[in-house]
């Protein structure tokens, strides 16, 4: 008997391949792609505690399989736009290739996509037998949903064209990368949906303002993620204090701790905090990535992706 329906609202729903019920006998096939040997135990266990609440169910057998080998992926989401996710998502990659990562970067952010810009690069990616080859700037390699259409166009796609674009760029030439970074349209609808469940990333970071409003979209991007059983690597949060250009006197217009707090009480780990800080945006907007610096920023940049690097480690293991 197939018991899919029956362990449709599991924890794990989403990766369950198949799942049979045979005198007692419950057989799960679960996909781990992405996995480290940590996070494989734990989904194991999952599936099993979901599967014995079921009735007359015994015995539960779990087989995990891994379709997918090659580069971590690393979601970048948050659950409103402008919160600075792709800014994050760029200075974060960038930041992780100069400790020696081999790194990518996938712009997905089909309302507006920035990499392109925020990398200083207009090259557009060629293909090889059907796939696209990433380009390289500032020590990592880029596809972009900017790269397949002029500026202001993305903008007018939906459904069916923009998920055919997302699954080229997903599918890429990214074998030789270690991880790859997923700049996520904002927002928690089914576009994220259905790149999440194509992509099927290792962990999720989330961005945040220290706004209330902000706090409550992070929430609902991080029940996308618990949804879509991708494990939510941290939070961090930006434009947390503002620091006068004048004075250099630091204030927090927003008030501060409201994200680590949050965070702890939803149960995710904090990676940190960047102030809003305009020589960030001026970089930024100038195609030069305050991660490849050694100023402020840059230094801030190298601490958030150590301490991304070590909750992966952390969560792999
Ligand atoms: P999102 O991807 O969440 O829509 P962006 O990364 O595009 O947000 O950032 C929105 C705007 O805010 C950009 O102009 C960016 O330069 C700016 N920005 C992001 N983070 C900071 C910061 N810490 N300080 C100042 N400006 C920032």
């Amino acid at each position: 008997m197939d018991i899919k329906d029956q362990l449709a609202s599991a924890p794990d729903a989403e990766r369950i391949r198949s799942s049979r019920l045979v005198d007692g006998v419950a057989t799960i096939v679960a996909d781990a792609s992405g996995f480290g040997e940590g996070e494989r135990n734990a989904l194991e266990r999952r599936l099993k505690a979901a599967a014995r609440e079921l009735p007359e169910v015994r015995e539960v057998r779990v087989a995990l399989t891994a379709t997918k080998t090659g580069p971590r992926l690393i979601a970048v989401g948050s659950g409103k736009g402008g919160v600075g996710k792709s800014t994050l998502a760029t200075n974060l990659a960038v930041a992780l290739a100069r400790m020696g990562k081999r790194v990518g970067i996938i712009d997905a952010d089909i309302y507006g996509p920035s990499q392109p810009r925020l990398l200083g690069t207009s090259e557009k990616p060629e293909a090889r037998n059907k796939q696209l080859i990433p380009v390289e700037a500032h020590g990592i390699r880029l596809l972009s949903v900017g790269q397949l259409v002029s500026e202001g166009h993305a903008l007018a796609w939906r459904g069916p064209m923009a998920s055919g674009a997302l699954t080229q760029l997903v599918e890429g030439d990214w074998a030789d990368r270690e991880l790859v970074i997923v700049d996520l349209p904002p927002g928690t609808g089914d576009v994220q949906l259905s790149l999440i469940q194509k992509a099927r990333p290792a962990g999720a970071v989330v961005v945040s303002t220290p706004q209330d409003l902000s706090l409550i979209d992070a929430t609902r991007a991080i029940d996308l993620f618990r949804k879509t059983s991708v494990p939510i690597v941290g939070l961090i949060e930006n434009m947390a204090g503002y620091q006068c250009p004048h004075c250099g006197r630091e204030s927090d217009p927003f008030g501060s701790g409201g994200a680590e707090a949050a965070a702890a009480e939803l149960g995710i780990a904090f990676l940190g905090r960047l102030p809003l800080s305009v020589s960030l945006r001026e970089a930024s907007d100038a195609g030069q990535p305050p991660a490849a610096g050694d100023g402020p920023a840059g230094r801030a940049f190298a601490e958030l992706a150590a301490k991304l690097l070590a909750a992966l480690e952390t969560q792999a293991a």
